[in-house]
């Protein structure tokens, strides 16, 4: 069984939040303020994410990307991917800060974990500092060269472009995949950061960003597959390192998009920008069998959004902020 929408999309991803908490506060993420986290009896035990991924295999999920908030600060994750890889996941991935991979690595890998994409936003230490609010930039750029010399190499290094903080460091992020050999993705600043300063002028646009590195190294195009949400680059001088551009603001993917999303606490959500989420922890803790929830999943599925309005007059930001839905 594969799950579809009324749209004929076929839906094989799902990016799963394992926790609301974090231990930064990206800019473009959460907000300075304090924030009470939810309890944990509302987030989801680590049994009913068991139960939840056996469901979503036999609706024909393959890929599954562990995020949150910071996966990594919720013990237990490792033995979570552990379960997942031994459920036959084909493709296990992990999107992470990067403040505790290196100390994690090898367990991770042991674990089955074979992709990874680490958030770095700056190469200046003192900007890394003001954008994420930690002074954890030389742990960071250590984990990441940990990742690069194991066997999740190549690493995808993600920046969340924002105009005026780093979009002058374009050029510099393409170098830094030409010496290091990682896969470099510039992400647009979508209107999920908590403090609602998002604006049209701050998106930094994926075609600015590929004009100017291929002004200075020459790119060339690689194949992607349709679901794929990154326009994919390597140099043609040889270099090594790639280039990733996701433009979800400018140029919407959405026709092609084969992903849902579970938060935290068990909502399901059929968009990043989904105007409601369906509640699947109810379902669980209801005493809903596997059929019942088969059945509400697909159902959910079917209607699944035809795409995003941000560039629509009168778009309204969903209440859920990214950390609470897991980027
Ligand atoms: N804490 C982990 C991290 O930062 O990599 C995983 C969760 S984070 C919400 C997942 C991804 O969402 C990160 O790459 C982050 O940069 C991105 N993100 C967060 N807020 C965003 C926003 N407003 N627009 C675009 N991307 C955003
Ligand atoms: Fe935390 Fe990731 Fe959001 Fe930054 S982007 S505040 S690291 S969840």
């Amino acid at each position: 069984m594969i799950l579809h929408d009324k749209f004929g999309r076929q839906i094989t991803d799902l990016r799963i939040s394992i926790t609301d908490r974090c231990n930064f506060r990206c800019v473009y993420c959460r907000s300075a303020d304090p924030e009470n986290y939810r309890d944990h009896d509302e987030i989801l035990s680590w049994p009913e994410l068991d139960r939840l991924a056996r469901v979503f295999l036999s609706l024909g999920i393959r890929k599954i990307r562990i995020t949150g908030g910071e996966p990594l600060v919720r013990d237990g994750v490792e033995d979570y991917l552990a379960r997942l890889h031994a459920l036959g996941v084909e493709d296990l991935s992990m999107t992470t800060n990067g403040h505790l991979l290196a100390e994690r690595c090898d367990r991770l890998l042991a674990s089955g974990l074979r992709r990874i994409n680490i958030s770095l936003d700056s190469l200046d230490p003192g900007k890394f500092e003001r954008i994420t609010r930690t002074k954890s930039f030389s742990t960071v750029m250590h984990s990441i060269d940990v990742a690069q010399k194991s066997r999740l190499a190549p690493a995808k290094v993600n920046a969340v472009l924002v105009r005026g903080i780093n979009d002058d460091e374009v050029e510099a992020f393409a170098l830094f995949a030409r010496e290091t050999g990682v896969i470099m993705r510039y992400i647009e600043f979508m209107p999920l950061d908590a403090d609602r300063h998002w604006t049209h002028g701050l998106v930094v646009p994926a075609a600015e960003v590929h004009q100017r590195i291929h002004t200075r190294w020459p790119l060339m195009q690689i194949p992607h597959e349709r679901s794929e949400t990154a326009r994919k680059y390597r140099f043609a001088d040889g270099a090594p390192g790639e280039i990733g551009l996701i433009a979800p603001v400018t140029q919407p993917f959405c026709g092609h998009c084969s992903r849902i999303r579970l938060t935290a606490d068990g909502k399901l959500r059929t968009c990043l920008f989904s105007k409601e989420d369906h509640d699947l922890r109810a379902l669980l803790r209801e005493g809903a069998s596997d059929d019942d929830l088969v059945a509400y999943i697909s159902s959910i599925v079917m209607e699944k959004e035809e795409g995003h309005h941000i560039n629509e007059p009168g778009f309204v930001p969903p209440s859920r902020t990214m950390v609470f839905i897991g980027g």
